[in-house]
């Protein structure tokens, strides 16, 4: 049994994909070719924003979105302690300080209740200077956007949707990559909407931004890549991952449609003997993982593995845990909540061609 079965999908969509590849074969661009715009306006349209600029992958996307917001030592940025190593990361290569801010108990995403908090407490200690939160749409359920919204702009901040895990998820219809200033996502393989390497992309509706991001992205460029205004990177989409993404696009609403099946399968059998994921009224979740909370968890992941079903702990280390950030001085009382989750927390397999027989399995196996 595999966790997250590329190679079922791979399958399904064969022909399409192998042809769309044989094309950009054919033509040569491989750089910047035609896919690549033609996936960009896609994109933009799927998420419901004016501009949509790819990149090599979600990090990147991230780092781009510092550079144009221009984050520099001194500055600020908050972020959740109970996320993938790149949300941090970005902001501590820009030079600047993450704070890092608690999970709310039940949906795991940022909690804004203390994300407030420790603005407050940054503003009043008044050594550094707080620009930007980055949130991240946690296993593919949007962080609380209407209560985030408010913060931002009550304290003057930039807000960036990192949507790595999000992307298809909704709040009453608004699609993630959509809410903040600006969004990022990864095409990583194993995400929601994966590519068959590194990709990744930024949504904005702001047009300054959107030309920056592009100019970036190849080397600070002005008219052409000759002609450097800038200290950028080299941060593109291949064509080829271009054209694998455009047909797993065409596909992509019915992957989360059966996606969403099979977390309510999982939800359904299991919620008396666990605490399953809590999706509030309005909200859509991509299922980027579907993670349960057990005490039992280490012995449940035996339990499973005896019986071949993969299952995985997203995340065992919180940021302010992690060696690299050990120099910010956290302790786990900082972070009551997602120190407790990152010993509970576990995954089970979550994709798009989830059978009824391997459901069962996994079921009769937990139960
Ligand atoms: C995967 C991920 C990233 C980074 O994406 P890459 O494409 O692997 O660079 C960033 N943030 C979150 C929350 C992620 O899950």
């Amino acid at each position: 049994m595999q966790f997250i079965d590329l190679a079922a999908q791979y399958q399904h969509l064969k022909q399409r994909i192998d042809k769309r590849i044989q094309s950009v074969l054919d033509h040569g661009n491989y750089i910047m070719g035609p896919e690549v715009e033609e996936l960009e306006l896609k994109l933009a349209e799927y998420v419901g924003v004016k501009h949509c600029i790819t990149c090599a992958n979600g990090t990147d996307a991230l780092q781009l979105a510092m550079m144009v917001l221009e984050i520099k030592p001194g500055d600020v940025v908050f972020c959740p302690t109970f996320t993938f190593f790149a949300t941090a990361e970005v902001v501590a290569y820009a030079g600047a300080t993450p704070v890092f801010v608690d999970s709310d108990e039940r949906t795991f995403n940022i909690c804004p209740q203390d994300l407030e908090r420790r603005i407050q407490q940054v503003i009043a200690e008044g050594k550094l200077t707080p620009k930007a939160i980055i949130v991240v749409d946690l296993f593919g359920l949007p962080a609380n956007y209407p209560q985030l919204e408010v913060i931002a702009n009550k304290y003057g901040l930039k807000l960036i949707e990192d949507a790595a895990q999000g992307f298809g998820g909704e709040i009453n219809g608004k699609r993630a990559g959509s809410f903040g200033d600006i969004a990022t996502t990864s095409f990583f393989p194993a995400k929601p909407l994966g590519c068959y390497g590194d990709g990744g992309a930024i949504f904005t509706n702001n047009d300054e931004y959107a030309a920056l991001f592009r100019s970036y992205r190849v080397h600070g460029k002005g008219k052409d890549k000759y002609d450097n205004v800038r200290i950028g990177i080299n941060s593109r989409l291949d064509t080829i991952q271009a054209a694998v993404l455009l047909e797993k696009l065409a596909v992509f609403p019915d992957e989360l449609v059966s996606r969403n099946n099979a977390a309510n399968t999982y939800s359904d059998a299991l919620s008396t003997s666990y605490q399953v994921p809590f999706v509030p009224d309005g909200y859509l979740s991509s299922w980027a993982q579907y993670t349960l909370v057990s005490e039992n968890r280490d012995g449940l992941i035996d339990l499973l593995k005896k019986s071949n079903i993969p299952a995985m702990v997203y995340y065992g280390t919180c940021m302010h845990q992690q060696t690299a950030f050990k120099s910010l001085g956290y302790t786990d009382s900082d972070f009551p909540v997602a120190s407790s989750l990152c010993k509970k927390v576990f995954s089970l397999p979550m994709h798009g061609y989830l059978n009824f027989e391997t459901l069962s399995n996994i079921l009769n196996t937990l139960k």
